[in-house]
Order: C-alpha cells, then sequence, then structure tokens
C-alpha cells in the first residue's frame, strides 16, 4: 500500500526518565552520584591540545582504553572488546553468538532490553522463571531438561531490578551444563560488592563477561562498556562490529574512559562509599517495614506489604524523589531505589516514613 508496509517495526526499550529540574533527587537509573575520578578532567584538558586529531578517524581498536582495561583486570588485551555502553556491546553480542535459530535463555525478571535486541534480531526466546526467593535456578538452564537445546544464555550478575547476587559456583553450573551454548554474564553491578565471573575465562571458552563504565565509574554520559572473553569470543565480536560500523569509540571516549580506568583508588573509594550508603539504607527501609531481596547492587529493590508500588512512587515524586517503578504484574508492587549520596538516602527515608506513617493503607 505505501512505503510503510516495508519499515521494520519494532517495539523499542524504555528507559527511565531523565528529567530537567535539577532539585529533583534523581534515583531511577543507577547512575552514580559522585563525579567521575579527577583524572577524568586533566583527560578533558588535555583533549583541548589534540582538537586537531579529531579530523581524522580514531583508532578502531581503541588500543589506549582495551590497554588500561587489560592492565587493571590483569589480562591480555586480546580478551577485551570495548564498545558505546555495554548497551552497544550487548547488542552487537546478540547478533554475533545468538543466531543459531534456538531460543536463547534469560530470567523472567531482568534487564528488559534482552528481549527488545531479541525482538530486533528476530531471535527466539525463552524467559525462564525466578525461584521465589528471586534467585536463578540453575537446573532450568540445562538443555534437555526443561528444553532439548538453546542458542544461548544471557543474565545479569547481580540481576536487575532485583540486585540478587548468584554464586560462581552456580553460574559453574550453568557453564558446565552448556558447553555448546555461549553464556553471557552482563556485570553492569559487579563492583559494588559482588564477585566477578572474570576469573572463569580462562576455563570456559563459551563464557563472555560484559561490564560498564556507566555505574561504577560514573561515566553514564560518556557511554563505555566492555567484554572479557577469550580471544576466538572476542575476535567474532570485532568481525561483526567492523561489519557494522567500525569507529564506535570516538577519542573523547577513548581518553577519558583511560583517565577512569587508570585510577583504581577513587574507584574503590567511590564504589565503598556506596556499598556503606546501601547497607545503611537497607537497615532504615526494615525499620519502615519494607521487604526486598538482598541486593548486592547500586540500588534495592523494595515493597512495602501495606503500600501499592504505585502509591509509594507517586507519593515520592510529590516530594521530588524519582525512582523507577513498572506496572508489569510481577514487580508492580516495587520501587527500585538507586543508591545516591548518604543526604540523598536520608531524604528517602524521612519521605518513606512520612508516606507510610500518615498515608491511608493503600494495598487492601
Ligand atoms: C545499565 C545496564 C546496562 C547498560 O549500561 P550502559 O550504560 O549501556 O553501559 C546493561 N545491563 C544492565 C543489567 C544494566 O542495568
Amino acid at each position: 500500500m505505501s512505503w510503510e508496509s516495508k519499515v521494520k517495526k519494532t517495539i523499542p526499550y524504555t528507559a527511565g526518565e531523565q528529567p530537567k529540574d535539577r532539585n529533583i533527587i534523581k534515583l531511577n537509573t543507577n547512575e552514580c552520584p559522585y563525579p567521575p575520578a579527577p583524572g577524568v578532567l586533566d583527560a578533558i584538558d588535555a583533549l583541548k591540545s589534540r582538537a586537531s586529531d579529531l579530523r581524522l578517524y580514531p583508532d578502531m581498536n581503541a588500543t589506549a582504553l582495551v590497554d588500561a582495561l587489560a592492565a587493571f583486570y590483569q589480562i591480555d588485551s586480546s580478551k577485551i572488546f570495548v564498545g558505546v555502553g555495554s548497551d552497544d556491546v550487548l547488542a552487537l553480542c546478540f547478533l554475533t553468538f545468538f543466531g543459531s535459530g534456538d531460543p536463547i535463555l534469560f530470567p523472567e525478571i531482568t534487564y528488559s532490553f534482552y528481549p527488545v535486541w531479541a525482538d530486533l534480531y528476530k531471535i527466539p526466546y525463552k524467559q525462564i522463571p525466578l525461584t521465589p526467593e528471586m534467585t536463578i535456578d540453575p537446573f532450568e538452564y540445562a538443555p534437555g531438561l526443561t528444553h532439548v537445546k538453546n542458542g544461548g544464555i544471557i543474565f545479569p550478575n547481580p540481576n536487575a531490578p532485583t540486585g540478587v547476587e548468584e554464586p560462581l559456583s552456580k553460574i559453574e553450573r550453568i557453564l558446565r551444563a552448556n558447553p555448546d551454548s555461549v553464556v553471557i554474564v552482563d556485570e553492569a553491578y559487579i563492583d559494588f560488592g559482588g564477585t566477578s565471573a572474570l576469573p572463569l575465562i580462562d576455563r570456559y571458552d563459551n563464557l563472555l563477561v560484559v561490564q560498564t563504565f556507566s555505574k561504577s565509574r560514573s561515566l553514564a554520559g560518556m557511554r563505555i562498556g566492555f567484554a572479557m572473553g577469550n580471544e576466538k569470543l572476542i575476535g567474532y565480536l570485532k568481525d561483526v562490529k567492523f561489519s557494522f560500523n567500525s569507529y564506535t569509540m570516538n577519542l573523547p571516549s577513548i581518553m577519558i574512559g583511560k583517565a577512569a580506568v587508570e585510577d583504581r583508588s577513587y574507584f574503590e573509594e567511590t564504589t565503598g562509599k556506596i556499598v556503606k550508603t546501601r547497607e545503611r539504607f537497607k537497615e532504615a527501609l526494615k525499620e519502615l517495614g519494607f521487604v526486598f531481596p538482598d541486593s548486592k547492587a547500586n540500588f534495592v529493590f523494595a515493597a512495602h506489604p501495606d503500600f501499592s508500588g504505585d502509591y509509594l512512587f507517586t507519593e515520592l515524586r510529590k516530594r521530588n524523589i524519582v525512582v523507577r517503578h513498572w506496572n508489569s504484574p510481577a514487580i508492580r508492587e516495587y520501587l527500585r531505589i538507586t543508591i545516591g549520596t548518604d543526604e540523598q538516602m536520608d531524604a528517602v527515608i524521612k519521605a518513606l516514613a512520612e508516606i507510610t506513617a500518615t498515608a491511608q493503607n493503600t494495598n487492601q
């Protein structure tokens, strides 16, 4: 009928809101409340003297950034792939590793971008329910039991939006049961006290670990993410990237990302502060009667038995506090609250105390 019948139609991912008002306490997209490492400012200054280099294409291997990551994680540069945020890296992974035609597996409650990429690339998928404790049951990911075959496996660890961390023993069980599939562990939140699966890449050639600069390195605005795995996996990822867009990492990203990675003590200090604030926040939430799975991320996924998620979200919003809330039936009673500064979390606790003390019980 018209050109529209030829268009690829897809339902995009819905990101958390980015409010313009600076007075809002923004705890809805898991950004870091602290500024990037001081070295990032120096890198921005240094960029001035390299402004004329912007007429050239950047290094398509982003060598300076990859080498800084290799030094930080004590692995060979050939085992690292960088991209424009981990969303870019993960989208390329779906394209590279998940195209066999067999359904890929991921948890029913997880990062809501996974089904969006699967639909975009027409990859069939099966969502595996979490246990009542919101943990992953590795048994459910074993081929031959619930499904004959799978085309790949992906899950975040800690999971989002639950914050629940799985032990490496469980991840190894999934890896051992699936030598014929690529298993991707999305470690967007691993730096807040979790144990990375990175040491397992030498033992499992089907494991890819994906991380980001957006949460623990205070650089969501820069868009840097990376994958770590054996050279063969990384090589296949590069082949697809170089068949799509060779120059995804621009010169400022490479220089600023390198500066951020090189400051280990600032990274440890800020992530340590967030962990401390999180633990204090959990205690305060408990005292107010909230329930939540134990979080190892920079957010807490909490519900209150007497108040609906929608009500709590709206009341917080009235007090200029923005958290994340989804309307899907399985998680509608929960709020995902990002851990900000101590002052911000004190404000949240004060608001929640007020809301739960004075309001009508809305969840009957
Ligand atoms: C935030 C997030 C990402 C994406 O982060 P980028 O900003 O694209 O690096 C990926 N996976 C999960 C689970 C996340 O929460």
